[in-house]
């Protein structure tokens, strides 16, 4: 009998395959207490676990296939890196020493006390790292128990199963390095019943550009070994058991998907301009210096936001100014437009190990010192920043954003530090671009209210939805309990983004969008009517919005703006949007 079962769709695509269940169930682990003469044996036999987990991750690093998006081997290094972190492995040998805990506990223990800490996280990138931790302590694990086949793909054990049916991976977890390995085994698709759309998995897995579905809670326990499965990764459901006339229904979207995707691929080379002749920007947001020649392979026109945070994760110390200025000038100049870096968006909250704060975690860490708060806050950590960037503006066209800025106060201090870290550069005889523009990230409501007062100093904009939806409707972006009021299409965010493109443009300012909704086609009409003319987006989205360009009436969709600004509720909306849609 056929059964649906939803869960969160991460990367898109049709699949149809045959259920192969990945590590069987969970680890069961074992714990007990040593006697006082054996403890140096478990840390010998710990480290064993150690050196050999980082043998296998660099035989997985090793298999990378060529063309492959930088970003696969940056998760692999990032597992590395973390078989190193003190806080993982010195704490285990901490607790098998002054616990005499089996390392088996003992390495439970401390993931669980760092999942914890991650889960307190506000951003939801850094939240999502708590998988990393989960990854490489599962893998530390499974060596200790001798569990190591992980990802064993044979083929399914079902009677009639034949060996070239497709397999779909339903797993409790599935880790970056694992789905290296599958995709290489030509696996279709993969469930997990764990995991998020910012996980590293479901990064990879739509770079890979494998259908996935995460949190499917019980999916090993509803999904049968061998059974035909049906999954749809742009809506997250999952069909097991279908029959022929959905099987039929399915194989035709799907083909009609690869017959779109091929079709995408010509656009790569054809300026984003409308049938009415005006010229879309299409900017790539990335977060790996690695990701910038992806981007340009995928039809970018350039960087529209490079997160720089992620130079600060997984790591002890920060990274020095030197350090800071071989990845920004690397990415400059591998990128051939404009390259939009914002400066450093971390909060009180979101510590990674080389610690820009210390001190008691607050209660509303989303509205504390974070982004150019804390940068104002600690001017040596923004200085270094600054210098780096401003010498890495030699090699290319460079522009500096300001992350969360809400008054026009804030803004001039930051230009002020990057002032007078040109001149201290300058008379070190530090070669620099004549002039770097600098400009300001509109995601507190404030500061999309103030666009006409911050267009006195600041040369561009950029719209980041995510925090100007969460801000604006006082909705904590990351709390499962409020996320249904988490709405991009409310009235009073609609006119904060347009209030903030018109102000731009009396201003003479260019203003771009760099949050999640610029890269979605529900919204692409939506906003060109608005009067967006650079959207910014993960760049595997860039060629479907290219498209949708294309075919659109700019000037009628504009036409139409005060109706979507006069719809009073989601109805009304929807009617207006579907009228768009129309006259596009
Ligand atoms: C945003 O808030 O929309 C944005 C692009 O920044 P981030 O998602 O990194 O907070
Ligand atoms: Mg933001």
């Amino acid at each position: 009998m056929s059964l649906w079962l939803n869960g969160i769709g991460v990367s898109r695509g049709i699949a149809i395959g045959r259920v192969q269940r990945l590590h069987g169930g969970d680890l069961e682990i074992p714990e007990y207490l040593l006697p006082p003469d054996e403890v140096e044996a478990e840390v010998t036999r710990f480290h064993g676990a150690q050196g050999r987990a980082k043998e296998q991750l660099q035989q997985v690093r090793a298999q990378i296939p060529g063309g492959a998006p930088g970003e696969i081997a940056a998760f692999i290094d990032t597992h590395l890196l973390m078989l190193d972190d003190r806080s993982l492995t010195d704490a285990v040998v901490g607790l098998i020493r002054a616990q005499r805990y089996n390392a088996e506990a003992a390495v439970k223990r401390q993931r669980d006390a760092l999942v914890a800490v991650f889960e307190q996280m506000e951003d939801p990138y850094l939240r999502s790292r708590k998988d990393d931790v989960q990854h490489v302590s599962a893998r530390i694990l499974r060596i200790l128990l001798n569990q190591e086949k992980a990802a064993p793909v044979a083929r399914a054990d079902s009677g009639e199963a034949a060996a070239s049916d497709p397999i779909v991976i339903v797993a409790d977890d599935v880790t970056p390095a694992d789905i290296i390995l599958l995709g290489q085994q030509g696996v279709a698709a993969f469930v997990t019943e764990y995991g998020g759309p910012l996980s590293h998995t479901a990064i990879l897995a739509r770079s890979l550009g494998l259908p996935a579905i995460v949190g499917l809670h019980n999916a090993r326990r509803l999904l049968r070994e061998g059974e035909w499965v049906i999954i749809d990764g742009d809506l997250g459901h999952v069909l097991a058991d279908p029959d022929g006339g959905a099987r039929d229904f399915f194989s035709a979207k799907r083909a009609r998907q690869l017959a779109d995707r091929a079709a995408l691929g010509s656009l790569r080379d054809k300026p984003a301009i409308s049938r009415d002749g005006v010229k879309i920007r299409l900017l790539a947001n990335i977060e790996l210096s690695e990701d910038a020649t992806h981007a340009a392979e995928l039809g970018a026109e350039g960087v529209g936001l490079y997160r720089t945070e992620f130079l600060y994760m997984n790591r002890r110390s920060l990274p020095t100014e030197e350090e800071q200025y071989q990845a920004y000038a690397r990415v400059v100049a591998s990128v051939k437009g404009p390259i939009t870096i914002r400066t450093l968006d971390l909060g009180a909250d979101k510590q990674v190990d080389s610690g820009a704060r210390s001190g008691p975690t607050p209660n509303n860490p989303a509205l504390g010192l974070r982004a150019i708060r804390l940068c104002l806050k600690e001017p040596e950590l923004f200085r270094a920043q600054a210098r780096a960037l401003l010498r890495a503006s030699a090699h290319g066209d460079l522009h500096i954003m300001l992350p969360m800025i809400s008054n026009v106060q804030e803004f001039r201090q930051a230009q002020a530090l990057i002032e007078a870290a040109r001149v201290q550069l300058a008379a070190e005889g530090q070669p620099m671009a004549q002039h770097v523009p600098l400009g300001a990230m509109i995601e507190v409501p404030a500061a999309a209210l103030s666009v006409p007062l911050l267009a006195r100093h600041a040369e561009f904009f950029s719209i980041g939805t995510n925090d100007l939806i969460q801000y604006t409707l006082a909705i904590d972006r990351v709390d499962d309990e409020v996320n249904y009021l988490y709405d991009p299409l409310h009235p009073a965010v609609l006119r904060l983004i347009h209030m903030t493109i018109e102000a731009g443009d009396r201003a003479r300012r260019p203003v771009a969008m760099c949050g999640e909704m610029a890269g979605d086609p529900k919204y692409t009409r939506l906003l060109l009517g608005l009067g967006l003319t650079e959207f910014s987006m993960h760049p595997a989205s860039i060629l479907e919005i290219k498209r949708i360009i294309i075919e659109s009436d700019v000037g009628r969709l504009r036409a139409r703006a005060q109706a979507i600004l006069d719809a009073a509720d989601a109805l009304e909306l929807q009617e207006v949007l579907a009228e768009f849609e129309r006259a596009a």
